[in-house]
């Protein structure tokens, strides 16, 4: 365990962003270096309470070994620790800078005190692990001759991509977009996660240890879907969940009004190809931004305008303000449904005085400006009101109110993957309209056949997504060892 009382004499110290304004000023990461003792003194705070829910139930979807690492952390063992978190998480360097934390909401300290710094120490571990050189390629001594197809290239499909090639199997990721990462790379922005420097660190990782990458290759558009299935012994899709919630509502089609991945997207392939310089993405320089939605995405549009010097940025939440402190309904170890200030939401309201969201705002229509563009938006405030077990909406009667505006990024969320590979493969569907596949297995309807991540479980998180591909990989694995056994093959030793 960590240092006998620290739990009460250390407080909890998380590890500082940059300066809002300074931050602002460019698309690099904001997460800063501190001392090794800031890091060893947080760890020490780590009480072992003996039922470590962080890393298990409520906690952490990947099961990280906490208490343990924490322990490593605070007594300096540095390279021990980066390799019992590499045990159960395949790229904590993403986690570390994205991961909204369920583990630190279910830390037994959190009960009484603060909670451990536990994805700050997370980060540091494997930051510190890459920057000694510890973290090298290591390709499997032997192929098992099986061969995995994966369809797309996020956290899921990559999480998969590394348990099977350390298993030994050929592995070939197809993606369509020109680099691999999928919101990795081309939605969480360069601030947030680098890009050169952290997602393409570690996907040249799995290149050097025998995955193989085809990129600019759409599955079912490019390739037909069965004839990749006939080539590789088994098949993952792990497309993501990438069709976007529309917001029907009188004057949508006008200029300007755009989903907040189109926005995302172009802006960081411009970043990442040109540093802005060639213009291929959408400018919210001196535009006044109404940004509608909230969560990560819309927290992420915030930041990205905020950057290209927008006149001004609003942010309308249809749900009310989340309480200070956890409500009785929603007790230790839940994940706490509390108000929260993300990076965009401080970097606003350092730059502008105020924190631009407005809640219990709902859209009526979009106004134009006679030539096709918007220049407005109507809305009404909401009122929540609890009914038969779920909350009901209500217009409040004379509270509708216009809004000046000519740019709209809608960030409602994702309805699910998109029609084309499901469709041709025939696979069935849950209510929600993801591919139908078990928790346990991600096996779909088709043996053979495996959905994982976003495109299974729906618009989710980075650690469930890794955690969904460590689940595939597993589930491939055994398929492919009872296909050999069945066909009266040799079984791979990694099976
Ligand atoms: C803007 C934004 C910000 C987010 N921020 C956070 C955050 O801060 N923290 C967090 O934990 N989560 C965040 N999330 C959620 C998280 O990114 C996703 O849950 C996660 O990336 C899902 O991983 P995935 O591998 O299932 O799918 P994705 O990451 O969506 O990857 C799917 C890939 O499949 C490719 N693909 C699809 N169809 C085909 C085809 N037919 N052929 C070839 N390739 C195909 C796509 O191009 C894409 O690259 C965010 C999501 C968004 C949209
Ligand atoms: S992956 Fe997320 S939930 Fe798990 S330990 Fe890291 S920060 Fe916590």
């Amino acid at each position: 365990m960590g240092k006998l009382t620290a739990f009460r004499d250390q407080p909890r110290r998380t590890v500082p962003s940059s300066e809002p304004l300074v931050r602002l000023s460019h698309w690099n990461e904001f997460h800063q270096q501190v001392p090794e003792q800031h890091l060893r003194t947080q760890g020490a705070r780590c009480m072992d309470c003996g039922v470590p829910f962080c890393q298990s139930d409520t906690g952490c979807p990947i099961d990280n070994l906490i208490p343990e690492w924490n322990e490593l952390v605070w007594e300096g063992r540095w390279r021990e620790a980066i390799d019992r978190l590499h045990r159960t998480n395949n790229f904590p360097e993403f986690t570390g800078r994205v991961c909204p934390a369920p583990c630190e909401g279910a830390c037994v300290l959190g009960i009484t005190e603060a909670p451990v710094t536990i994805k700050n120490i997370e980060n540091a571990i494997v930051d510190r692990a890459f920057a000694e050189g510890w973290i090298v390629a290591n390709p499997p001594r032997s192929r098992s001759g099986h061969s995995v197809a994966i369809v797309g290239s996020g956290p899921a499909g990559l999480a998969a991509a590394d348990q099977l090639n350390r298993a030994g199997h050929t592995v070939t990721v197809y993606e369509r977009e020109d680099r691999i990462g999928g919101l990795l790379m081309y939605g969480i922005p360069n601030m947030k996660l680098d890009k050169e420097a952290v997602v393409e660190r570690r996907v040249g990782l799995l290149r050097d240890e025998g995955v193989r990458f085809v990129t600019g290759v759409e599955v079912g558009v490019d390739v037909d879907v069965e004839q990749l299935r006939r080539q590789h012994d088994a098949l993952l899709l792990a497309c993501g969940a990438t069709v976007p919630r529309d917001l029907e509502v009188p004057g949508r089609d006008l200029d300007g009004i755009h989903f907040a991945m189109e926005f995302l997207t172009a802006n960081t392939r411009s970043l990442l190809d040109s540093g802005l310089e060639d213009g291929r993405y959408l400018s919210a320089k001196e535009r006044r931004v109404l940004v509608i939605g909230g969560g990560d995405t819309g927290t992420d549009c915030i930041a990205t305008s905020l950057r290209h010097e927008c006149a001004s940025v609003v942010n309308f939440e249809l749900l009310e303000r989340p309480p200070g402190e956890r409500a009785a309904d929603n007790p230790w170890p839940q994940w706490p449904r509390v108000f929260r200030v993300d990076y965009g939401h401080e970097e606003a309201t350092a730059r502008d005085g105020s924190d631009p969201r407005r809640y219990a705002v709902l859209t009526k229509r979009f106004l134009g400006d006679g030539d096709g563009r918007v220049r407005g938006v109507e809305t009404v405030d909401v009122r929540w009101e609890q009914g038969d077990g779920r909350a009901a909406l209500h217009e409040v009667e004379g509270s509708e109110r216009l809004w000046e505006t000519d740019m709209v990024l809608l960030a409602l969320g994702f309805l699910g993957p998109e029609e084309t590979l499901p469709s041709a493969l025939g696979l069935d569907r849950d209510r929600r309209g993801n591919v139908a596949a078990s928790a346990d297995d991600c096996a779909t309807s088709l043996p053979g056949v495996f959905a994982a991540g976003d495109c299974r479980r729906g618009q989710s998180l980075v650690v469930w997504a890794i955690h969904e591909g460590r689940v595939a990989a597993a589930a491939i694995e055994r398929y492919l060892a009872q296909q050999a056994t069945t066909q009266g093959a040799v079984v791979p030793a990694s099976a």
